[in-house]
């Protein structure tokens, strides 16, 4: 076995892979495939970020884009647009991305980890045991928290019912709706395959026994005007339920010496304006440089957990006040338990703070630099907690301690043409009025 083993081959193991490989380590990846099927959406950022992380067949499984229908707060709009994912065709991408960059897949299913100053002993449903003296914890939700990283900060304990089923061919469709205690995310691919997701609180929805929950949810569907008409009340065959925890999980701990936790297994966002994806893969683009640095710099161990744990937790809050703002904008049952918890988690701290250019401040913070987690000068705003070292190849600090001590025109004159303009862009976008 290559000496850094990856457990998961969603899109957080696959662009871990594929980006240790590209900085040359030999890796291999062990997964089994998700046991149900699914469709999700994703927004033309999620493309790109598969593009970047060189998931090319995985990218080209997206349906073609198709308008999301939001009803919301009792109004309706339709500006979003989506792209359906339809999973088991992703995972089959991601697989191929992997195979296609020569990386080795073992399609098992890892039954335990037990870790020790050696590295990891994997054991496996084959029979086979494993060593890595490098481990990357890609499993997803299913990934256990009882180790080193067993600390996790939970959101509202959330519930999502996937309804499936087979129906007439259409044009592909979404479209998401608020409901007293929760919302309904539905979508339809061309093939005619339809899905209806009802997302609840776990702790105060009155749910049947598990055997009547798939006709708790055709009841309630039934009852929705909104996905009578979207899927035109045709028979519904086939009709199957699998119902996922989708509570926002934070790893408090998601990097050690030997090991890191990417994609959900390092945080697992609300599945709210479908950002799961693109959150997964923005943690996992950052590890292989994290991970090559612990293996390569490991002097420099300290400085890489920290920026591996500070963007985790900064791109998990962020999202998660996104989120509480978008919860508050339905009114219509405000004192209902499942609103009520959501428009008042994770904090009261607004999820963008506004320009403020004397809160500027110059710190030395972790950054990226050829490969490796090393530490330089940034600058730290309100909202932008972590610092800008580059801004489209313009290093910040230096520019900003200058425009502190020196006349404006002196420092603007000093900048070549381009860069002036990309720094007097961002100055006004920091609230700076010239003198
Ligand atoms: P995963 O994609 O979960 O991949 C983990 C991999 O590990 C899988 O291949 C799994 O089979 C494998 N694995 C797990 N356990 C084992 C084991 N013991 N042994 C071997 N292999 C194992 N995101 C969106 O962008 N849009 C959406 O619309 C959306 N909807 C969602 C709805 C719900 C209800 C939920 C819960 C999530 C949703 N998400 C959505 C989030 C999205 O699914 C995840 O964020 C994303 O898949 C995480 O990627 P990952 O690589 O970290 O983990």
């Amino acid at each position: 076995m290559p000496p850094i083993l990856i457990l998961g081959s969603g899109p957080a193991g696959a662009a871990t892979a594929i980006g240790l490989h590209r900085l040359g380590h030999p890796v291999a990846v062990i997964s089994e495939w998700r046991r149900f099927a699914a469709v999700e959406g994703v927004s033309q950022r999620v493309l790109d970020g598969l593009r970047h992380a060189g998931l090319n067949h995985a990218m080209a499984c997206t349906a073609p884009p198709s308008q999301r229908r939001v009803n919301w707060n009792g109004s309706e709009s339709a500006q979003n647009v989506e792209f359906i994912l339809d999973r088991p065709l992703f995972d089959q991408g991601l697989r191929q991305d992997l195979h296609d960059a020569g990386i080795q897949v073992l399609e098992d299913r890892v039954l335990g980890v037990e870790s020790d100053a050696t590295g990891h002993h994997i054991r496996l449903e084959s029979g086979q045991h494993l060593h890595t003296p490098f481990l990357v914890e890609a499993r997803g939700r299913q990934a256990p928290l009882n180790q080193k990283a067993g600390k996790a900060r939970r959101g509202p304990e959330t519930l999502s019912l996937l309804s499936r089923w087979q129906g007439a061919r259409g044009p592909v469709a979404s479209a998401v709706q608020s409901l007293v205690d929760g919302w309904a995310w539905m979508a339809r691919l061309a093939d005619g395959r339809c899905y209806w997701q009802l997302t609840l609180d776990v702790a105060s929805s009155a749910l049947p026994p598990k055997e009547q929950l798939l006709d708790y949810c055709r009841e309630r569907r039934q009852r929705s005007e909104l996905s009578q008409a979207f899927f035109g009340g045709q028979p519904e065959q086939d009709l199957e339920l699998h119902a996922r925890s989708s509570t926002p999980i934070l790893c408090l701990e998601a990097c050690g010496e030997n090991w890191i936790r990417v994609g959900d297994a390092a945080m697992a966002v609300d599945p709210l304006s479908g950002n799961g994806i693109f959150q997964s893969l923005s943690s996992a683009l950052q590890a292989p440089a994290v991970i090559n640095t612990l293996l390569r710099a490991p002097q420099r161990a300290e400085l890489a957990k920290r920026f591996h744990q500070r963007r985790v937790e900064q791109l998990f809050l962020r999202f998660a006040r996104v989120g509480r703002d978008f919860y508050a904008e339905e009114r219509q049952w405000a004192e209902q338990p499942f609103w009520q918890a959501r428009r008042a988690w994770p904090d009261t701290v607004p999820s963008h703070a506004p320009a403020d250019f004397e809160a500027l401040r110059i710190e030395r913070a972790p950054v990226l630099r050829d490969g490796l987690v090393d530490e330089a000068e940034v600058v730290v705003s309100p909202d932008q907690p972590l610092g800008i070292w580059h801004l489209q190849g313009l290093e910040l600090a230096p520019w900003l301690r200058r425009l502190r001590s020196e006349p404006q025109a002196q420092v603007l004159a000093a900048l070549p043409e381009q860069q002036r303009r990309i720094f007097q862009g961002w100055l006004l976008s920091q609230g700076y009025r010239p003198r």
